[in-house]
């Protein structure tokens, strides 16, 4: 029987293994893609995030001290106290699928997992080819759209992504809010820009969809005209509700990332929840107490959902958004807790420790 298994090699999943690592265990992986991948995301590493992987030997080429917000011939930039970090999912994803195979983990890719069993002494998990392995202890990493739920997810959402070279962009990072739709525009290495849409706006190709864009927004319409396209084609995917996940309630099982709390990418704030959750989950599960992960996880993102929900809503809607950045001069003590509210708490009661 295998102590520890992971379900989903993500960001969640090999965090959590890392940290078991570092707690003297060999976890086993299963992950249904390959490595490495490009993912929809618009990679942006919030600084609690980035101050922690420090310890990891992650560091972050490109350093974002700033955000700034564009809607319409508005534009509000935010100072950050600690720096962001950015970088491509291809290289964040290999630096800890290394640190997790040097330490010791097993991995095994293209290996979905299609049937998980509860058990007395804990689960029978069923792969794709059919094998069959027993656990004691397991980890459910597997991303917005569980294989658990019974009912299929209506999308809510779309979203788009793309690298582009080319883009004349001064800021390393910048959000635009448009009607429907937010896009963020991220430098992941030097002069290769991330580009990243989230829209309410069925569309049959993403072409369809950016050609929308750029007549809703002349500042777009000119940084598409000039930029290269990296990709053959924009990646898309349907996004399903945000906020906190029913998961079965079964004893010995933590629920880590988007598999636990799927929250709106306006907070950029999911990467740092998928690490978190995974450290946190693999701590508690060295204790054996799923439990205790439960009511420590789940409770401390009420108020970090309530405030990604509200930006994400914002940036849906510009007109309400040009508001608050008016207003936002009057009330810096509003903005900086608005802000502050859709961080990952986990990092910043943990940083003073290491
Ligand atoms: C448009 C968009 C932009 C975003 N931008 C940002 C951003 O800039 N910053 C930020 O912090 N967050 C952002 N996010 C959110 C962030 O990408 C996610 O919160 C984060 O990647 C979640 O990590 P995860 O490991 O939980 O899930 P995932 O990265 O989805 O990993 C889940 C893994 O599980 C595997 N899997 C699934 N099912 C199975 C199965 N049955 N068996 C085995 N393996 C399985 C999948 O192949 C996958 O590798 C964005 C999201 C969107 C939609």
């Amino acid at each position: 029987m295998k102590k520890y298994l992971i379900i989903g090699g993500g960001v969640a999943g090999l965090a959590a293994a890392c940290r078991l690592i570092e707690k003297g265990e060999k976890p086993l992986i299963l992950e249904a893609g390959s490595y490495p991948s490009h993912k929809i995301c618009g990679e942006f590493f919030s600084p609690e995030c980035v101050a922690w992987l420090k310890r990891w030997g992650i560091t972050f080429e490109q350093e974002i001290h700033q955000i700034t917000l564009r809607s319409g011939q508005r534009t509000f930039t935010y100072p950050l106290l600690q720096p962001a970090g950015s970088m491509s999912h291809l290289s964040f994803d290999s630096k800890l699928l290394n640190r997790a195979l040097e330490g010791g983990a097993e991995i095994w890719p293209n290996t979905p997992v299609l049937d998980i069993l509860p058990t007395a002494e804990g689960f029978l998990v069923t792969v794709s080819q059919g094998q069959k392995i027993e656990v004691k202890n397991l980890i459910v990493a597997v991303g917005k759209l569980p294989f658990f739920r019974k009912t299929a997810l209506k999308p809510t959402y779309y979203g788009i992504k793309a690298y582009f070279s080319h883009l004349p962009v001064k800021e390393k990072v910048v959000m635009f809010s448009l009607p429907g739709s937010y896009l963020g525009v991220s430098e992941v290495e030097k002069g290769i820009f991330n580009v990243a849409c989230l829209t309410q706006h069925p569309f049959a190709f993403a072409g369809e969809l950016i050609e929308k864009i750029k007549k809703e927004d002349a500042y777009l319409n000119d940084l598409f005209n000039e930029g290269k396209m990296l990709f053959s084609d924009w990646m898309v995917a349907s996004i399903p509700e945000f906020g906190l996940k029913a998961t079965p309630s079964w004893n010995r099982a933590y629920f880590i990332g988007d598999a636990s709390i799927t929250i709106p990418p306006a907070s950029g704030a999911g990467l740092s929840i998928a690490l978190a959750s995974g450290i946190l989950a693999a701590d508690y599960a060295k204790d054996g107490n799923p439990e205790g992960f439960k009511k420590a996880w789940k409770k401390s993102h009420l108020l970090q959902l309530k405030a990604a929900s509200l930006l994400h809503h914002l940036m849906l809607r510009p007109k309400l958004l040009q508001l608050a950045m008016r207003a936002s001069p009057f009330l810096p003590g509003l903005t900086n807790f608005s802000f502050r509210s859709t961080r990952e708490r986990y990092f910043s009661g943990h940083l003073g420790s290491y």
